[in-house]
C-alpha cells in the first residue's frame, strides 16, 4: 500500500472556510434582461437587492434577476488522518 492510497482512505473533513479575512459569502446580482451585473460585495445580501431595485427604477421593464452567491470551502485532514498527525489537526 502506497502513502497515496493510505491518504485516500484516511478521514477528511469538508467545511466552510473561516480563516481571517475570509468572507462568509460574496454576492453579485445579474439582470436577466440586459445581463448587467452589480459589483461584488462581501457578506451583505442587501446591497445586491438595492442594486436590483435601482436598476429596475432606471429600466422599468428589467424585472428578473439572478443572485450569485460565492462561498469558500476546504477539505482538511480529520482526526486519524496521518497528515493530521504531521501538521496538527485543525479544530472544527
Ligand atoms: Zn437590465
Amino acid at each position: 500500500m502506497t502513502v497515496r492510497s493510505v491518504i485516500k482512505r484516511a478521514p477528511w473533513r469538508f467545511h466552510g472556510e473561516t480563516g481571517e479575512g475570509s468572507p462568509d459569502a460574496i454576492f453579485t446580482i445579474e439582470c436577466m434582461t440586459c445581463h448587467e451585473e452589480s459589483e461584488p460585495v462581501d457578506n451583505d445580501g442587501r446591497v445586491p437587492q438595492e442594486w436590483a431595485m435601482q436598476h429596475t427604477g432606471r429600466n422599468t421593464d428589467h424585472r428578473l434577476f439572478k443572485l450569485h452567491t460565492e462561498t469558500y470551502w476546504r477539505v482538511d485532514p480529520a482526526s486519524g488522518n496521518p497528515l493530521c498527525e504531521e501538521d496538527g489537526c485543525p479544530t472544527p
